[in-house]
């Protein structure tokens, strides 16, 4: 059972007409009417020692600063305010009390960057290193909300930012490559301390632009692949459109690797992923630029169901294939590849 497996059996459990749920498993964030101007937003995620980060380069305020943004990302994707938090921590008996503070202090420093408040939560014993799981309650008005489902065929594919860096850093922290070298630091900090889209997701939902929009945890090619079967469409993505790719070729010159791997496959990017009309460039361009957030056209939505990448060689002919769910997947059985 692969990770869509999993979530697809756990939504057979949801009644869908249950009073005041708009939407339950299936995006970003699940949606609740709170009154008549606005809706709740709730997402949870977690962080587990040894799967999502390690202790050994990953100081503990950061760690800390990681779990708020990555939950936060969530409220961004579907255009919300974050508002409150609650916190559950899992911890060996004897854990480092000068570790655990720093690791606190970093979730409340995010927490208050991102203007949430911690409300609740628990503690518990786990001995097999640390666990931890962030609630993360945002609120929008109902009209306001972009949902995963709305991408329509002729529709423009955007990104905020760059993508593949969190991949990249990833690699550069593993192989402890010139630790101190100014020229990596974009990428170390985009795998460390990723920033949440709060801004721009706003604004992109005010605008009334948008038709379908979520956050990139898992790779282009898994979330676009989401997107895409929530909406009932494909998409074709240009390789040479994906933004930071050139600055990619210079770490894997440096270290090995592979510039789509990393920006295709690789996740943690926590940048956001929407699709508008295709005239609508000129007003993208200028939320992006009010936000100081580069928004970039990767490409566009087809009628059918393959998300494709579509690659420019050196002698101009096109290479296409077929990357559908290829990204990240907790649960990717071996033979599945
Ligand atoms: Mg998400």
């Amino acid at each position: 059972m692969n990770e869509r497996q999993l979530i697809e059996y756990l939504t057979t459990f949801i009644t869908p007409d249950t009073k005041g749920l708009i939407r339950g498993i299936g995006d970003d964030c699940a949606v609740i009417q709170k009154d008549d101007h606005l809706v709740w937003l709730l997402t949870m995620d977690t962080l587990v020692e040894g799967v999502h980060f390690d202790a050994a380069f990953h100081s503990p305020d950061k760690l800390g600063r990681k779990i708020v943004s990555v939950n936060i990302s969530d409220i961004a994707a579907m255009a919300g305010k974050p508002m409150f938090m609650l916190l559950s921590i899992g911890m060996p008996a004897g854990f480092d009390a000068t570790w655990f503070k720093s690791f606190v202090r970093g979730i409340m420093d995010a927490c208050h960057e991102y203007g949430c408040q911690l409300i609740g939560g628990d503690t518990v014993a786990n001995p097999n290193g640390l666990v931890c799981s962030l609630t993360v309650i945002g609120e929008v008005a109902p009209d306001l909300v972009v949902y995963r489902h709305g991408a329509r065929p002729g529709d423009t594919v955007w990104v905020s930012g760059s993508l593949g860096f969190a991949a990249a850093g990833l690699a550069l922290l593993q192989r402890t490559f010139e630790p101190h070298n100014r020229r990596w630091q974009p990428f170390r900090e985009q795998h460390l301390d990723p920033v949440a889209r709060v801004e721009v997701g706003q604004k992109l939902g005010a605008s009334g632009l948008v038709h379908a929009m979520m956050d990139l945890s898992d790779g282009l090619a898994t979330d676009l692949a989401h997107l895409c079967r929530q909406s009932g469409v494909g998409a074709k993505i240009s390789f040479q459109a994906l933004p930071g790719i050139g600055a990619l070729k210079e770490v894997a010159d440096a270290i090995g690797g592979d510039p789509e791997e990393w920006a295709v496959r690789g996740g943690d990017d926590y940048e956001l992923l929407f699709t508008t009309a295709a005239d609508a460039g000129d007003q993208l361009l200028a939320i992006g630029s009010s936000c100081g957030l580069q928004l970039s056209p990767v490409g566009t939505i087809v009628a059918g169901r393959e998300v494709t990448l579509i690659r420019t060689q050196a002698d101009g002919t096109q290479e296409e294939k077929v990357i559908t769910y290829q990204g990240f997947d907790h649960f990717r059985e071996k033979d599945e590849g």
